[in-house]
């Protein structure tokens, strides 16, 4: 619960300390971010507290997270570049504070680089 209050303070703060004169829109912007959360419908179950997005979903793996990162350059598309960065580092603390999260990471990363990106639950 507390993760997911995080998805909406985070932004939230950085907007209004960042961006004080924009500020709904720019955390409407970094809000967009949550969108990324939508290659949880690959899954079965969509929805499992105990299991860490890092790596584990499509738009939660490295290469995607250099995509988003890449965004963050150009000021059109900077705003949903650092709202999609902060999603992952949430959802990358989410997993450091899961038991085996660390290690489900780790096994993550290798089901990526032998080429399977959404395991069988
Ligand atoms: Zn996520």
């Amino acid at each position: 619960m507390l993760h997911l209050l995080l998805h909406l303070l985070v932004p939230a703060a950085i907007a209004l300390c960042f961006y004080r004169k924009k500020a709904l829109f720019v955390f409407g912007i970094m809000m967009a971010g949550m969108l990324v959360d939508v290659d949880h419908l690959l899954a079965s179950p969509i929805y499992d507290p105990g299991r860490c997005s890092m790596g584990f979903h499509p738009l939660h793996t490295l290469p995607a997270v250099l995509v988003y990162a890449v965004l963050c350059v150009p000021s059109a598309t900077r705003l949903l570049g650092a709202g999609l960065i902060v999603h992952m580092l949430l959802d990358t603390g989410d997993c450091l504070t899961m038991e085996q999260g660390l290690e489900q990471m780790r096994e993550n990363l290798v089901l990526f680089h032998s080429g399977v990106s959404v395991k069988a639950v």
